[in-house]
């Protein structure tokens, strides 16, 4: 049995060094050359003095080196922590800090961006980086030129071992959505029993070729699209970023092709692209989304165009994935399906904490061996996210079908308690979306001195369109909705203040209305 998904991924290279695992630009790296590279990669690090279990990030874009160096600080014993391409000082500032980041490996424009930051990040020692950098560093940090590491590891004597299943593999930090980002600790075994379980339920094996665009830094792409890869042996086409154009025609040109990922924006993308140029993508055996909510519009859109009924899937930084639509069987628009095997998904009462029966809305709970450590020094946000029986609350609310599907309704601390009554953003945002003045909407809720909270909506009416009447957006509702639904205010704006995932961060709203 093998410990680690590094463990897996170093049998198969051994096994059949000459194999092809991935093509980026064009170029192509077989499973033997990339083990060389990890091997060279961890043994660079640990001559040069780093010792196991301290922290590594990445910030850096999608490329065969940024697989190189996540294996290769796990096979160094270290902890890879996952940063945003897109994050500048406050968030680089708050996750380098937070996980006592001792070496951060980058490009030329990250090194630029870390600098100023020196005074803020005392751990910080050492820069790796995958180009030449104009910028000269304080004395205190040491830039390392990644190529330079790789020759220096290829011919060093450190001796590596292999990771237990108990040790810390990943700080991922979540998305920020709902506040300040939190390292999630995801365990070696954490890693491998998600990997072994999606890999299952997707029917996943050495002949598939994924074209893989989502950002590695994010689980999505990494811990699904990634790992999946290394763990069965199979292929990738690696992009650097996801350009609509590049990937429509990759899905039409290269017939070795047999699955694509993406979030709901890439998909709407995609189907802009094909219907503006008449190009279509070749037929795959399966097309994931997942990230946010995949509207039952588009999974309809892209089964008439593409002929693909797409496969949803629900997860997060702190469980990997949770559940999913059925491989075999039906997919059923707007719900995530299924919890994986070997994994378990309920609903309770978000008040009482009561398992909930199909057909009630809650907060969704997971428990398994994929779910995560814990929060990294954050005991008090790990102990209110877990109960007594072991049960993790994600902070999803929703709810199952009669078949036991569930569906996404919101997060739970979205919800909006007014007098009394639960009012769940997401049913009164997609009333309000329905109305042809409204381009993006956000519902939430504020403090209220009759009601506790009062209904919120903040529009983004269409480019070049005037603003409906905020009293005519309340009659719609109040047509469509219980009256305690309907928005008490009506805020307009240019646009939602949106993280680096294009997911709404309310909290920002909320504050920006107070
Ligand atoms: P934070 O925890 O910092 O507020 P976040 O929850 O957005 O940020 P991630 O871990 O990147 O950070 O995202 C996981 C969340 O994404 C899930 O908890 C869920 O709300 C949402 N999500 C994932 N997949 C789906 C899906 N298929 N449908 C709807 N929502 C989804
Ligand atoms: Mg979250």
């Amino acid at each position: 049995m093998p410990s680690s998904l590094l463990e897996v991924f170093l049998e198969h290279a051994h096994d059949a060094p000459g194999r092809p695992l991935l093509t980026f630009e064009r170029e192509s790296t077989s499973h033997g050359e990339l083990a060389a590279h990890v091997a060279a990669f961890a043994k660079g690090l640990r001559q040069r003095g780093l010792r196991p279990g301290e922290r590594v990030a990445l910030f850096l874009e999608n490329s065969p080196r940024f697989i190189v160096a996540y294996l290769g600080v796990q096979h160094a014993g270290c902890v890879v922590v996952l940063v945003n391409t897109a994050y500048r000082q406050v968030e680089l500032a708050h996750i380098l800090a937070d996980a006592e980041v001792h070496t951060c490996v980058t490009s030329a424009s990250g090194v630029a961006e870390l600098i100023p930051l020196r005074d803020q990040l005392p751990s910080l020692q050492w820069l790796v980086t995958v180009e030449p950098t104009t910028v000269a560093p304080p004395a205190s940090l040491e830039v390392i030129d990644f190529d330079t590491l790789l020759e220096e590891g290829a011919t060093s004597p450190v001796a590596l071992a292999l990771p237990r299943p108990e040790d810390l593999a990943v700080l991922g930090y979540t998305s920020g959505t709902t506040g300040r980002s939190k390292g999630a600790m995801l365990l070696h075994r954490n890693l491998l029993a998600n990997v072994k379980a999606v890999t299952e339920a997707w029917r996943w094996t050495a002949a598939d070729r994924l074209l893989l665009a989502l950002p590695l830094f994010h689980t999505h792409g990494l811990m699904v699209g990634l790992h999946g890869t290394l763990y069965t042996g199979a292929s990738l086409e690696l992009h650097r970023r996801f350009v609509a154009t590049e990937a429509l025609a990759t899905l039409r040109d290269d017939a070795s092709l047999t699955m694509f990922f993406g979030v709901p924006t890439m998909y709407g993308r995609l189907l802009e692209e094909s219907r503006r140029t008449g190009v279509k993508p070749r037929e795959l055996r399966l097309w994931v989304s997942g990230s946010a909510p995949l509207s039952p519009q588009l999974f309809h859109d892209i089964e008439k165009d593409f002929g693909a009924r797409i496969l949803e899937r629900y997860g997060m930084t702190e469980t990997i994935m949770n559940t999913t639509n059925p491989y075999d069987g039906e997919r059923r628009p707007g719900t995530v399906g299924f919890p994986f095997p070997g994994q378990q998904a309920r609903v309770v009462d978000v008040r009482t904490r009561r398992h909930l029966p199909p057909g009630e809305m809650g907060e969704i709970e997971v428990q398994g061996p994929h779910v995560f450590a814990g929060y990294w020094r954050r005991p008090d946000a790990t102990s209110e996210s877990f109960d007594s029986e072991g049960w993790f609350r994600t902070g999803d609310l929703g709810e199952l079908d009669a078949d036991g599907y569930l569906r996404i309704t919101g997060r739970a601390r979205e919800l909006i308690i007014s007098g009394g009554f639960n009012v769940y953003p997401r049913e009164v945002e997609e009333v309000l979306a329905t109305h042809p003045g409204v381009a993006e909407v956000a519902v939430l809720g504020l403090p209220d001195a009759d009601y506790g909270e009062q209904v919120v909506a903040v529009v983004v009416p269409p480019a070049g369109v005037h603003a409906p009447e905020a009293q005519a957006l309340v009659d719609w509702c109040k047509d469509r909705l219980a009256s305690f639904k309907k928005p008490r205010r009506v805020v307009f704006m240019d646009s939602l203040p949106r993280n680096a995932l294009g997911k709404v961060q309310k909290h920002l709203l909320r504050a920006r209305l107070r």
